[in-house]
Formats: C-alpha cells, structure tokens, sequence
C-alpha cells in the first residue's frame, strides 16, 4: 500500500500502487500483480508498452545524442516534420513539450496571425463548455470547467464559452474580435461527448465565411485513437491549426502545433520558442511512433477494435439501469453511468483491469491499438461483470 509522498505536491489523488513494468497491454506492480492497461497512461501509450521499434529508435539515439539547441538544423526533427505534413492537412509544424504548451502555442499563434499577418485586432478565443486545454494559465482559462481555475485569477483576457453541438451558440459570441475556434472533437476529460458530423461541418463553414480560424485540440484523440491519424478525417473538414502531444511520443515527453501554410509568417523568427522543442530524443522517438502507426495501420485497427468493444458493451450492457450510455469513437470509449464510478475503477483494479474516469460518472476506456482479442475479451468480461453487480447493488 503507497501512501502520499511527503517529498511532493499533492497535487494528484493517486492510486495506492506503484506500476514498474510493462510490456504490451500488461502492468506490473511493485508488489508482483499484473495488470491489463486500458488507461494507457491516459491515452500516450498507444503502441502499447516497450515498443520494440520505439525502444530501439531511443536507445539507438541515446547513444548518439540527444540534445542540441534549436539554434542547429535538427534532422531528426525536420523528419519528423515532414512526415507529419506528409499524413495531415498541415504545412508547417513546431515542436514542444506537452500538450498545454502546444495549445499555448496554438492560440499565440492565432493571435498572431490576425494582428501581425492580417492587421486585425483580433484576438478572442472560443472554447466550450466541458472542454479541457490544459494547465497553463491561457490553457486552464480556455478549458471550460472551473473546477481548473479555482484560486488561479486574475486569468488571460480574451476567451468566451459556447456550448458543444450547438452552433447558434457559436453565433451568438462571434464578433469582430474573434481570432479562434478552439475545440475536442471527442470531449475527453469532460465526459466523453463526441462531435456531431453536422456540427462540425457547420463549425468548418463559419469560420471560412467569417475568417475565423478553426484550431482542433487533437492531444488526446490524435495518433489513430479514434479510429483515424488524427480525429478530423472523419468528419471531412480541414483545422487551420491542430495540436498533438500524448501519443505522439508513446511516453517520451513531446507536443506539436501544426497548421496551414497560411499561417507560416506569424511564427516568423523570434517569435515563439522552446529549449527542449523537437530535440534529437524526443523527434527520434515520435518518428517511430508515427512510422510504426502508418506502417501497421493501426488507426485502421484502433477504428475497427473500437467498433467492436463499444458494440459489445452496448448489447451487454443495454438492460443494466446502472449504465446510461456507452459512446465513443475508435478506442476513446465512455460508459456513462447514472451514479458516480470511482469505486468501479477501484473494484476493475482489484480484477486486474486499469481504467480511468472522465468526470465523476463516466468509466474511460482507453487500451492501446495493438490490444489483442483475448485480452479484449478479458478486458470486457471484468467490465460487465463489476457492472453487473453494481445495478444489483443499488438495486436499481
Ligand atoms: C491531456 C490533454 C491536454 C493537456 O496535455 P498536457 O500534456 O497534460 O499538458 C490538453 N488537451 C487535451 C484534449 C488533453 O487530453
């Protein structure tokens, strides 16, 4: 049993266990207990745990360098970058740390590019409700929840909410100041509430018409998630701007802000920066990830593996009074329940299985795209199972 660390911020309410190994979909603990991963270290371990080729990329750079300043032509990152315009909608890319220092990025980027490129005092942002950004100071302002923002004001000026799915409530908060549309296509942390095609499409279609740009936070449902390379294929639209940080390094520490070759001038020189950005590591690492996902196909596999552990879950779960709905897109499934869950991710763990909430009432299912079938299938017999018990429970 772990207890809080008296040597740390207790900023985390963490589980009593400390995890040591992994390996594929599996987990060990310190004490020897083996675990089935369907948290993924909230989905950045999408190849699994110990990748070959991305253990290999490390090591083989670790023994070569592994850091210069990006005062220096970088190949590895210059690469990466390539490949990364190579498989999305975007031209240009700059690379950071995390995912909030990309939005960061993101949204400096936005407003430069209104009042330096186009000579537009511009520069709101709009979010939505539920939404996370992230922990940064404009990311937690632009996160729409408060429960992130308690004690941290006076935040950054300029970002205004409107409601997720409802475009007359985007309408309503346009005006000549807008710079961004900031968005998640599946809200992760809020719930897992995924966007509506027609919404999307609408959203797209505003923003051209209006000269608004359309920023995308892909930082959790990108690297083939949901089904695709990044979540916006499958809604036929195009970001001016999208973010990636979580699966882009499989655990090694990157972020990214890609965008529309439009947008190239407004990060001129000296504009915007980072010690650590697309060091030699870091793009090294991140090109076997996404070489690794393209050679496989995984987001393919992730579409399909999805389809069908929601389907499952549907059918098995459609007469429990616990569960309202089971949702989601490719591997980023939700089960709302009526209740609060916490002791369901308590009661998984004890049957080995490793899931995350995403609010108070909703069970996250987040397994990595190499997840074999029978560890699916142990995976869903666990669910059902403590699910089953908890509406007899209740006796509802
Ligand atoms: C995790 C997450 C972030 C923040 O990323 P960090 O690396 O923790 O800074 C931002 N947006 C979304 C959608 C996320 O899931």
């Amino acid at each position: 049993m772990h207890e809080n660390n008296a040597a740390l911020f207790p900023t985390y309410a963490r589980f009593p266990m400390a995890l040591v190994k992994g390996e594929g979909s599996k987990l060990w603990d310190d004490q020897g207990n083996e675990y089935l991963d369907f948290f993924s270290g909230l989905a950045v371990t999408n190849l699994g745990h110990a990748h070959p080729a991305v253990k290999n990329a490390l090591l083989e750079q670790a023994n070569r360098l592994w850091h210069v300043s990006n005062l220096y032509h970088i190949p590895a990152q210059e690469q990466l970058a390539e490949q990364l315009t190579a498989a999305s909608c975007a031209d240009r890319v700059f690379f950071c740390n995390s995912g909030a220092e990309a939005n960061e990025a993101a949204i400096k980027l936005a407003r430069r590019y209104h009042q330096q490129v186009r000579r537009e005092q511009r520069y709101e942002i709009i979010t939505f409700h539920q939404s996370f950004h992230g922990r940064t100071l404009a990311t937690l302002t632009a996160t729409g929840q408060d429960k992130v923002k308690e004690g941290f004001a006076p935040l950054p000026e300029g970002f205004v909410y409107a409601d997720f799915n409802d475009i007359d409530s985007v309408k309503q908060v346009i005006n000549d100041r807008t710079a961004a549309v900031m968005l998640e296509t599946v809200q992760a942390e809020g719930g897992v509430h995924v966007a509506d095609p027609v919404f999307m499409k609408e959203l797209a279609a505003l923003c051209e018409e209006q000269g608004i740009l359309l920023i995308l936070d892909e930082i959790q449902t990108g690297m083939g998630r949901t089904g695709k390379l990044f979540s916006y294929e499958h809604y036929g639209i195009e970001p001016d701007i999208f973010t990636l940080a979580k699966g882009l390094g499989n655990g090694f520490p990157i972020g990214a802000v890609l965008a529309k070759e439009k947008l190239s001038e407004a990060f001129a020189p000296g504009s915007h920066g980072s010690t650590f950005g697309g060091n030699p590591l870091a793009a090294s690492v991140a090109h076997a990830v996404l070489h690794t996902m393209q050679k496989e196909e995984l987001p393919q596999r992730a579409l399909t593996m999805g389809g069908t552990i929601t389907e499952r879950l549907q059918t098995a779960l459609k007469d429990n009074p616990f569960v309202e709905e089971v949702r989601g897109l490719g591997l980023l499934i939700g089960i709302a329940c009526v209740e609060p869950v916490a002791e369901l991710v308590t009661q998984a763990r004890e049957q080995g299985l490793l899931v995350v909430l995403a609010g108070p009432n909703v069970l996250r299912l987040l397994p990595n795209l190499l997840l074999a079938e029978d560890e699916m299938e142990r995976g869903l017999a666990v669910l059902t199972s403590i699910l089953a018990k908890q509406a007899v429970g209740e006796g509802i």
